[in-house]
């Protein structure tokens, strides 16, 4: 039986990975599921799994989960240092499902201790994407991608040579706002934002998708997943979102992986790999579809794109930086503080303010990174600051 952890059990990736694993009942050893504020789903899933411990990582909230599982034989702890702890717990795989830079440390850990990290939380590559390949290297652990453009990647690698790869080209769907002139973006709401047209996921990286934010950060993870050059990847807008990726190779092949949007393939690729489980996504019915369409995105709209490609090619610490605004920026965005297309403005100045900081060149460790990350977040908030006072 494989052992398994889930980190971010409770979000939207965390709750697929638990159906996922419900459904395959014998199949696997639930070790450590963690969550955050809601502990009556983390306790649910947590019974539903028959899990050896259950995690909340808000401390105040240890009380209420204790209660829900008395009696249950279901261990539970809360904390920063419990939820650290819970990914030094031996698995054979385990889920980094956790949104944002919060997630970096329990996958390094699990990392080090040789386990597979199947890796939906993309703050990780784009943030220390050296460190985390590095401490899986090191240890003889393995990253395996479950964003649906890596994983779609991943899969049409199969059997392939790296060397052979002259391109790789991710697609966006192009988020809520695709269709809407220009000119109405900028008093774009949170909640507009947050309606997805085609994938059902959680509220950041949902925002992420109509700002193409979500695609800059799969510019950069691509380029630390697979190793390749920033100009060897590209991004397509594909507004059906049933093309996931084409790797392009040296002979002029372009490999496709098509399927429907439903990150539950992505999950239970990674949760069988290097088996083929059955998996409970639909059948694409091709002659239904009919047409499958494609177009350059409109740079112009929203800098993301742009902005990660600098990323790209300073290295270093700058995607920490990027990452940390980014977060920083979104939550303004959520709070009204700022409007839509402030948040490409704040990651912006953020960059150039610490750019003197030598980013390209400096080492990267969990220290390191965290630091970075922390003054990032201090610089896009004078930021903030500053475009409150100008509207103000
Ligand atoms: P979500 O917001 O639905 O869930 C996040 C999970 O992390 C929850 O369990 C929450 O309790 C936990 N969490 C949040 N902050 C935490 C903290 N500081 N410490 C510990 N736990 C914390 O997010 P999601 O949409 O499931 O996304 C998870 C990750 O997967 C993100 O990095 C996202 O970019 C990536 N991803 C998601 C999808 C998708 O379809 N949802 C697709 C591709 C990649
Ligand atoms: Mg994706």
């Amino acid at each position: 039986m494989r052992r398994v952890s889930i980190f971010g059990a409770t979000g939207s990736i965390g709750c697929q990975t638990v159906e996922l694993i419900a459904a395959d009942p014998g199949a696997y050893d639930v070790v450590a599921l963690t969550g955050g504020r809601n502990v009556a789903k983390l306790a649910e899933q947590a019974l539903l799994l028959n899990a050896e411990i259950a995690v909340t990582a808000e401390d105040r909230l240890l009380g209420e989960l204790r209660e829900r599982l008395a009696g249950t034989g279901v261990e539970a702890a809360a904390g920063r240092t419990a939820l650290l702890e819970a990914a030094t717990m031996p698995a054979d795989w385990v889920m980094s499902a956790i949104v944002g830079a919060a997630g970096l440390a329990p996958g390094l850990l699990a990392l080090a201790h040789g386990e597979t990290l199947a890796l939906a939380n993309k703050e990780s590559l784009v943030t220390a994407g050296p460190l985390l390949m590095g401490t899986a290297a090191e240890h003889a652990a393995r990253v395996l991608p479950v964003d649906s453009e890596h994983s779609a990647v991943f899969q049409a690698l199969v059997g392939e040579d790296i060397s052979a790869v002259e391109r790789i080209v991710i697609t966006a769907s192009g988020g809520a706002f695709r269709d809407w002139p220009r000119e109405k973006l900028a008093a774009a709401t949170p909640e507009e934002a947050a309606r997805h047209p085609n994938w059902d996921m959680g509220q950041r990286i949902t925002i992420d998708s109509a700002s193409l934010f979500n695609k800059a950060l799969e510019l950069i993870e691509t380029k630390e997943f697979f190793d390749v050059r920033p100009d060897q990847i590209e991004a397509v807008i594909h507004p059906e979102s049933l093309v996931h990726a084409l790797v392009g190779f040296r002979d002029g092949a372009l490999m496709a992986h098509v399927g429907p949007p439903d990150m539950r393939h992505a999950i239970g690729y990674a949760l069988n790999w290097p088996e083929r489980k059955a998996l409970p996504v639909e059948r694409l019915d091709l002659a239904k579809i009919g047409q499958l369409s494609f177009r350059a995105p409109d740079e112009t709209r929203t800098p993301a794109l742009r902005l990660a490609r600098e990323v790209m090619e300073t290295g270093g610490l700058a995607g920490a930086v990027f990452n940390g605004a980014k977060e920083v920026a979104m939550d303004a965005f959520l709070a009204r503080r700022i409007g839509f297309l402030d948040m490409a403005g704040v990651v912006e100045e953020t960059l150039t303010k610490m750019s003197a900081d030598r980013l390209g060149s400096a080492q990267i460790t969990l220290d390191s990174v965290t630091q970075a990350d922390h003054v990032a977040r201090v610089r896009a908030g004078e930021a903030i600051t500053a475009i409150e006072s100008i509207e103000a």
